[in-house]
């Protein structure tokens, strides 16, 4: 495939195209529950079809409908998926300074729900999947490889019309060397330093009950024992190469388990130090207590039902070992009921060339992986061996509260300047994917 010259393309006829795009998207009220993806998919279907390509529509259950699409590379390497979801969360609608479902522009903004999470992205990956089908269509050369748009229902709320059903039922169509959703991908400022977060893996969970008799047990969640994966600790030691000494020495102790408490509490911003805290320990949240059925009853027994956000590597044994000790009193039974493992993927070429299409369009910027503290539809890509990265390029911009902030909450929105600035980075992380490995174009 002849490398397109990115200096060529006009990048604000694409934003514009990606803003129509998302604006309709926005216009489809996808809240789920119910849900009523097959909105968004015939938004999505009708554009892919003006365009000569005919999608493929999975539909487990009326209404929930993703799509998948598919523009044949040479087959050199295997395929590249664009993923992405269509549901929203439901909106308080009086807290909004916009109709949430009106795609409305103010001041450079398109505001409603989705915008982040995440009918932007999808906006931008839609646009460039029918870039590169109208280049190829013109050109008569073909990508190295199968780059797929794959959009789904259900991933707000447990993916069993979504992403579950399609792994379960239709593998074929997640069946890629690579995939790139959400997760990551917004910039944020570590001290002078602008880092961009490319998500690699993400905690599992464990849900627990604890069931105390006879008597009321104390119990107490200070921090789980810390827990280091590789994603957690090339983050921490790029961080730290940015600052000078001694802040560089004293960050590197954010590993140390002896130290890094002390260390975290004194960062001058305690939004990073809660992150950081997050990737190194594995969480137990009480959010369910039970105990006694009458006021006049002194009750025999209490039970707890703890949710657990693990850290990679953390298995059953290990945690449910490390909360007993942290009770200390053998008379309360510790039992796991669920159990989801978490993953983290390795560094592989779509990383460098993340990097790559940052560098390029933030010269001194850094990329940086990360683990998240959430969970995406990417947990399950990672048994298929798919490398899911989550990378929605968003850069930050002043008086515009982060990224995390927005998405599920209350004026979402995103600037058609950041439309146009993921545009680039994306284009340039699908063309680098898409060359010949040889170097040959
Ligand atoms: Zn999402």
């Amino acid at each position: 495939m002849t490398v397109i010259d990115s200096a060529t393309l006009n990048w604000e006829a694409l934003a514009q195209e990606a803003k129509r795009h998302l604006q309709a998207l926005l216009r489809c009220d996808t809240t789920t529950p119910p849900g009523n993806e097959e909105l968004a998919t015939a938004y999505l279907r009708e554009q892919l079809v003006a365009e000569g390509i005919e999608p493929r529509l999975i539909e487990p259950a009326p209404g929930r409908v993703s799509v998948w699409a598919r523009l044949q590379g040479s087959g050199i390497a295997r395929p590249l998926l664009l993923v992405s979801h269509t549901d929203v969360v439901p909106v308080e609608r009086d807290q909004w300074h916009a109709d949430p479902f009106g795609g409305e522009e103010h001041d450079g903004f398109i505001y409603g729900r989705g915008a982040v999470d995440m009918k932007g992205m999808l906006a931008m990956e839609l646009t460039l999947f029918l870039h590169f089908a109208r280049q190829v269509q013109m050109s008569d050369q073909r990508l190295d490889r199968d780059l797929l748009l794959h959009s789904v229902a259900d991933e707000e709320v447990g993916a069993k019309y979504g992403m579950s059903w399609i792994v379960e039922n239709e593998p074929e169509l997640v069946d890629a060397e690579y995939a790139l959703n959400e997760g990551g991908g917004m910039g944020l400022d570590f001290g002078k330093q602008r880092v961009y977060l490319c998500e690699m893996a993400q905690k599992g969970s464990i849900h627990i009950t604890l069931l105390a008799k006879g008597a009321l047990t104390r119990i107490t969640y200070a921090p789980l024992p810390m827990r280091i994966i590789p994603t957690s600790r090339r983050l921490i030691e790029l961080l730290a190469a940015t600052q000078t000494q001694p802040r560089r020495s004293l960050l590197l102790q954010v590993l140390n388990p002896l130290l890094s408490e002390r260390v975290l509490s004194l960062l001058p911003d305690q939004d990073t130090a809660n992150a950081l805290r997050a990737m190194l320990h594995s969480t137990a949240s009480p959010t369910l207590l039970k105990a006694g059925t009458a006021l006049n009853v002194i009750p025999g027994e209490a039970t707890a039902q703890l949710d657990c956000r693990i850290v990679p590597g953390e298995t059953v044994e290990t945690l449910t070992a490390a909360l007993r000790k942290r009770i200390r009193d053998p008379k309360v039974v510790v039992k796991a009921d669920s159990f989801s493992p978490g993953y983290e993927m390795q560094i592989t070429p779509l990383f460098a060339a993340i990097q790559h299409a940052i560098a390029a369009q933030e010269p001194g910027a850094l990329v940086a992986p990360y683990l998240f503290p959430a969970v995406s539809d990417s947990r399950f890509l990672a048994p298929r061996s798919v490398t899911a990265y989550g990378f929605v390029p968003h850069r930050p911009e002043s008086g515009v509260p982060p990224v995390q902030s927005l998405a599920h909450g209350h004026d979402e929105r995103v600037s058609v300047a950041n439309l146009e600035f993921g545009l680039k980075v994306l284009h340039s992380v699908i063309n680098e994917m898409s060359k010949t490995r040889s170097g040959q174009v």
